[in-house]
């Protein structure tokens, strides 16, 4: 895969963005909140250059870093639509089927290539060559140093493409996709409800996908639920870190809000209550931290707690802005996406949630928001909130922050 630039040690990344470009008058901001984000996540290569010119991004790094690990870390960039590693060679026709050359005969040593095409386009419209014609003549060039090759216009094994821009073209094959999106940072901050399950940080990446900030809040029942149940939320969030970059998570215990539930409110209403409460009370930590909405993982249908009348009475709880970006997707989809960005595994450890401590045998599917406020009425609503935020502990997340193992013995080891 590796792609040198025959001249000085270094490889080259043509990074291209898709959406960004289409931003009108904002472009300039949201190309440098690429750039920048590009900078930031490939410092830890340290020799690393990034530059941008004319709606694509080039990275230029030694060659003593694997590859792989470059395209890995720019792919993680969202607002990135794909990445190739290129040959740079000076705009002029002699260099470029040089380039072409030497990049097929090597290419030839890799793998079992028997036929190619040429693609090629002249950004730079003052070259006097049409990129028909230079597909021409650098794919006659190819086929004359490299005998046994044939060309297939349809389906070659091989497709190079010819990139011929002002001063300097570029030589490339592989296109590597990355996630698309805007820059992060790009579109203001949200407050991820972070369960431990699949569907939230799925929900947390897309929104982080189109430019928001997140920070988190999980809810738990220490000591009904346990410090390893904490541990992987930890984790998640920092395999999302990994998009996102650094962010807060707020661990709050709704053990004596449950409790004072199972005294005083019937048992079928106890999951859309608390529901309720992980609203306000996210709802409240959002205005402390500016964030401008509250994001969760909620599926329609997926269970009890997401029907569409129970979706109606959690709603209500919250007047700020909730974004469920899962709203309308399968559960295989979902998965899909979990594994695609890496947090499936941990996902799926077997560790236990604050909802499943005093779970009802039968939660109302089809709550009414009149009895579920006139529950709520008997109790004290606001000081279980006033507390439950003041326990609140908060934990920098960063980026693979901790790992953590499946627990192959009892998932339930503190319960008292
Ligand atoms: P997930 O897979 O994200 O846990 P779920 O299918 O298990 O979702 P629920 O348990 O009903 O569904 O939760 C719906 C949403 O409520 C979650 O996606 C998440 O945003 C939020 N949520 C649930 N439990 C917690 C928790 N313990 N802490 C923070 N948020 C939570
Ligand atoms: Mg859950």
């Amino acid at each position: 895969m590796a792609m040198e630039n025959q001249n000085s040690g270094m490889q080259i990344f043509i990074v291209r963005y898709g959406e960004v470009a289409l931003k009108g008058l904002n472009k300039p901001y949201f190309e440098r909140m690429l750039v920048e984000r590009m900078r930031k996540l490939l410092r830890r290569f340290g020799d690393v250059s990034v530059r941008r010119s004319d709606g694509l991004v080039f990275v230029y790094a030694d060659n003593r870093h694997r590859s792989e690990d470059i395209i890995g870390e720019i792919s993680k960039v969202f607002g990135v639509t794909s990445i190739s590693p290129a040959t740079e060679v000076e705009s002029d026709m002699d260099a470029i089927c040089s380039a072409a050359s030497e990049y097929m005969l090597e290419r030839m040593k890799r793998g079992d290539v028997k036929t190619f095409k040429v693609e090629a386009k002249r950004a730079d419209k003052s070259f006097p060559v049409p990129s028909p014609d230079i597909a021409r003549v650098v794919g006659a060039e190819v086929l004359k140093r490299c005998r046994e090759l044939k060309v297939d216009v349809h389906d070659p094994d091989c497709r190079i493409y010819v990139n011929l821009r002002k001063g300097r073209s570029y030589i490339y094959e592989d296109k590597f996709p990355g996630f698309g999106g805007l820059p992060l940072g790009t579109n203001g901050k949200g407050l991820i409800l972070l369960s431990g399950g699949i569907d939230s940080p799925v929900a947390a990446f897309m929104m982080a996908k189109r430019g928001m900030r997140i920070e988190a809040v999980h809810f738990h029942s220490y000591p009904y639920t346990s410090k390893r149940a904490q541990e992987k939320v930890e984790a998640l969030a920092g395999l999302l870190a990994v998009y996102c970059g650094r962010f807060e998570m707020h661990m709050i215990n709704l053990l004596p809000i449950q409790e004072q539930l199972v005294e005083r409110c019937p048992e079928e209403e106890m999951t859309i209550l608390l529901r309720r409460f992980m609203m306000k009370i996210a709802e409240r930590l959002a205005a402390r931290t500016g964030c401008a909405m509250l994001i969760t993982g909620e599926n329609l249908g997926q269970v009890a707690s997401q029907t569409a009348e129970a979706l109606t009475v959690t709603d209500e709880a919250a007047k700020i802005p909730v974004m469920r970006p899962l709203i309308a997707l399968d559960k295989v989809d979902i998965i899909d996406k979990a594994r695609d960005i890496g947090t499936y595994e941990t996902s799926v450890l077997p560790y236990e949630d604050c909802c499943t401590v005093f779970l009802p045998k039968h939660p109302a599917t089809k709550p009414k928001l009149a009895d579920i406020l006139a529950s709520e009425s008997r109790l004290d609503a606001s000081s279980l909130i006033e507390a439950a935020l003041d326990s609140a502990e908060t934990v920098i997340i960063r980026p693979y922050n901790r790992s953590i193992e499946g627990d192959h013995g009892s998932s339930r080891d503190t319960m008292p």
